[in-house]
């Protein structure tokens, strides 16, 4: 598999001023095509040290992707680092210089003598032609193998990679993208799932495990080439493995969005309505639920009832219960569900009723304690979670969990 690295530079990205959003793009471009990319690397705007990674580099991968430092300034030192790094001497490119005078003209403006310091390209390299910005790039294929250098403005640095790079790639390695099938999952941590995945080696495909607040993407990564069988039956065997934790398989017929939306579809695959009861989610449960378009076709209401008087007022739940049980307890959660589903009319009746801290806790219902509620056609269930985070990331998971909490019973 042929491989690729990235190279940013300048003080702003290693002092951490600017998140580097240039490589992770490039990163992600390089990938889907089917190189792998094997190095990321970051130096000030010091010129023997951009020097020393273009040539490391190059000796590494077959292609390297240099962003930044094309700019007019003394901080912009990619194209005397690249002469000395390739032995190749800069020289003016009269082409560049012509469009970049056009530009300046264009603008009205006078073009400053610094500004000739941009068009000096070494000797050898293409110009990469500059659509969005004044400073052109550059790149030299060597021996089958190509290192460009790209503008370090990301909206600049993508028009070229994808109008310049692209065609020179095109060229010297035709794309072989590989297959990328994301199984979601939801309900399991990481080391829940890899206990149960096992270890995984497989001639065709990688796997590799991302995880987001509440879940965690199991991503598989197919050569180029595997056949659809073979994937389909990766797949398989992995989802069997996890389980009901999988909300859904993205990349084999389709895509998967959220939890959400794999709710929202199978509510409305049944011709099912939801109304929601919750309290120490504050909205953010229904607010998981309205963000969908289209929303109205299954959500009837959510009523966020805080206070022990709401869910009494709102949801009917009786006072004696929460005096004898606390507010966050089973009993409570199971009466805002019934409560919210008799009052809205809906098939399902969805409840949240927790400790999002950072006060509030005790030895027996410790922040983090959420209990969920689920009425239905068939009765009503209960679970109890224990979360864990801030306020904020409590709250977050809480609404998750109810989510998955309706999704595994819709299954
Ligand atoms: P200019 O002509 O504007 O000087 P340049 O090619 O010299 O462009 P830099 O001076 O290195 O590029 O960076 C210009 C701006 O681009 C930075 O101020 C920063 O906002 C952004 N930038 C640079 N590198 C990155 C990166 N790796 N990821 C995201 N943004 C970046
Ligand atoms: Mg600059």
């Amino acid at each position: 598999m042929p491989t690729a690295a990235i190279l940013s530079q300048g003080d702003e990205v290693v002092t951490g001023q600017t998140v580097d959003t240039n490589a992770a793009w490039l990163a992600e471009q390089l990938t889907d095509r089917g190189l792998l990319v094997v190095r990321h690397v970051t130096v000030g705007d010091r010129k023997p040290d951009i020097a020393a990674a273009l040539r490391a580099l190059a000796a590494e991968a077959d292609v390297v992707v240099c962003t930044g430092g094309l700019g007019p300034t003394d901080d912009d030192l990619t194209n005397e680092a690249f002469a000395e790094a390739f032995g190749a001497p800069l020289a003016l490119d009269e082409v560049a210089l012509a469009d970049l005078e056009a530009k300046f003209r264009a603008f009205g403006r006078e073009m400053a003598p610094s500004n000739r310091k941009q068009v000096l390209l070494p000797r050898g390299a293409l110009r990469l032609d500059n659509a969005r910005g004044t400073a052109p790039g550059f790149a030299r294929v060597h021996e089958q193998r190509l290192v460009a250098c790209l503008p370090g403005v990301p909206h600049e640095m993508r028009a070229m990679y994808l109008g310049g790079v692209v065609p020179l790639l095109d060229a010297l390695l035709p794309a072989a993208p590989g297959r990328l099938v994301t199984l979601r999952t939801t309900g399991l941590g990481e080391s829940a799932l890899q206990d149960r995945i096992g270890t995984f080696v497989h001639p065709d495909a990688v796997l590799g495990y991302r995880a987001r607040t509440g879940e965690v993407d199991v991503k598989l990564r197919f050569r180029a080439g595997a056949s659809d069988d073979v994937v389909r039956a990766l797949v398989a065997d992995v989802a069997a493995r996890v389980g009901g934790a999988v909300y859904g398989v993205d990349g084999l017929d389709g895509k998967v969005g959220s939890l959400a939306e794999a709710v929202a579809a199978a509510l409305l695959a049944r011709g099912d309505t939801l109304a929601i009861a919750e309290s120490c989610t504050g909205g953010g449960l229904s607010a998981l639920c309205t963000a969908l378009p289209g929303a109205s076709a299954w959500f009837l209401e959510g009523c966020v009832t805080y206070a022990n008087d709401a869910k009494v007022r709102r949801l009917g739940v009786p006072a004696a219960l929460i005096a004898e049980h606390g507010a966050v307890s089973e009993p409570v959660a199971r009466a805002m569900a019934e409560g919210v589903r008799a009052g809205a009319g809906a098939t399902w009746g969805l409840a949240v009723t927790g400790i999002a801290g950072p006060d509030g806790g005790s030895d027996d219902k410790p922040v983090g304690t959420v209990h969920l509620g689920l009425a239905g056609p068939s009765g009503t269930e209960h679970r109890r979670v224990r979360l864990f985070g801030d306020r904020h990331r409590i709250q977050a998971l809480a609404a998750h969990t109810a989510l998955d909490l309706l999704r595994r019973r819709l299954a």
